[in-house]
């Protein structure tokens, strides 16, 4: 199984915390005036895609995707319909942000047969949002949701937040209810990392915003997690619950070691055995593909065992962990043997599971799985 990723590096403007790869729109402009080059860039990027690359999944994604002016994103959508065989595809996601979606924009991806749309509301605390540097109230996101579902659109997504400076348990509660009331299919909850080289970063070394404490952390993901549980989403990956049938195909791709490739500036790739990443530059992009020149700024071959290991941490992001057989039969290599080490130690600290011929992560271990990772690696 194969997924196609497409980047779209636009936003209105760019909140407190972000450290994907967008351009904020130009104050007063109608729209991104370089939204007709993005285009027509990504329409060279996609004639190299290779001859047997036949995704089963296409996500969408930002930036924000809902950002390109009608016209430039319906040309996104005729691009696909060309280069893609439509009928092999069973889920197709697009990324939106309440303030940038529309009846019209709706009805452009329903006609495509984008099937999944991921809203990113955040939070429904007017302070988080401010804080946050969010474009929208919690209003928006409220009628972005009965918009989508108006119009037909069956499998939503929310993004949620917790561990914001000054956003207490008691706003957080109020958020998940107001998010349950809505009644998604699908829910995706981070926990705010304060990103080099963001703004937000930047506000905790002058001493400005102090980060919550681990413990703090820790509880909140424990709220998420019960309130979540309590209103039928399984918690399937260490950030995501889904109503049963709803898990997200295309991520489910990633964390099971499967191949995609990622269009658009700043999107990665992992084909036949190679992993690359397109430059984070939209002029770069645009000049390279027009020049009929490479858009990578890194390309990399993994050896076997490398690979082993990042489908070893890929597949452990999902609750149910992985099993012994299933990871030698996609791997050739015994996890056991693999990292044996480590394993002895994380099982004495508490933070995984191997009983049984499956190996997970404990409920502890998932709060601090980053660390884990870098470990296995
Ligand atoms: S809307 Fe999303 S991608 Fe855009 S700046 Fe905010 S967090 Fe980043």
């Amino acid at each position: 199984m194969a997924g196609l990723y497409i980047h779209i590096p636009f936003c209105v403007r760019k909140c407190l915390y972000c450290d994907f790869y967008s351009l904020p729109k130009r104050p007063g402009a109608a729209a991104h005036a370089d939204g007709g080059s993005f285009i027509a860039a990504l329409a060279r990027e996609m004639e190299s895609l290779p001859e047997d690359f036949a995704p089963e999944t296409i996500f969408i994604g930002g930036g924000t995707p809902t950002e390109l002016s009608d016209r430039n994103f319906a040309a996104l959508f005729d691009l696909l319909k060309r280069r893609v065989d439509l009928s092999r595809v069973t889920e197709w996601s697009c990324e939106s942000n309440p303030g940038t979606l529309t009846r019209e924009k709706i009805g452009i991806m329903l006609g495509a047969g984008v099937n999944r749309v991921s809203l990113g509301v955040q939070s429904f605390d007017p302070k988080t949002l401010e804080f946050l540097g969010r474009i929208h109230s919690a209003e928006n996101a409220a009628e972005g949701f009965r918009l989508l579902r108006d119009c037909g659109m069956k499998n939503i997504n929310l993004d949620l937040i917790y561990g914001v400076p000054g956003q207490g348990r008691g706003a957080l509660e109020e958020s998940l209810q107001r998010l349950v009331e809505l009644g998604p299919e699908h829910v995706a909850c981070y926990c705010l990392i304060f990103e080099d080289g963001t703004p937000l970063a930047d506000l905790k070394v002058r001493g400005i915003v102090k980060e919550v404490s681990d413990d703090e952390e820790l509880g909140q993901y424990e709220i998420v997690r019960g309130a979540l549980g309590a209103a039928g989403f399984s918690h399937y990956e260490i950030s995501n619950f889904a109503k049963p049938g709803f898990e997200c195909r295309h991520n489910l791709l990633y964390w099971s070691g499967g191949e995609y490739i990622g269009l658009g500036p700043s999107a990665h790739s992992h084909w036949n055995g190679v992993r690359w990443g397109n430059v984070r530059d939209l002029a770069a992009y645009c000049r390279n593909l027009e020049a009929g020149q490479s858009t990578r700024a890194f390309e990399e071959k993994l050896d076997a065992e490398a690979k082993a290991r990042e489908t070893l941490v890929m597949s452990l992001r999902q609750i149910r962990g992985v099993g012994r057989e299933e990871f030698r039969a996609a791997t050739g290599f015994d996890y056991a043997e693999l990292c044996r080490d480590q394993l002895t130690w994380l099982r004495r600290e508490g933070l995984i599971d191997d009983s049984g011929d499956r190996l997970r992560l404990t409920p502890r271990g998932l709060f601090v799985s980053d660390g884990i990772f870098a470990e296995l690696v």
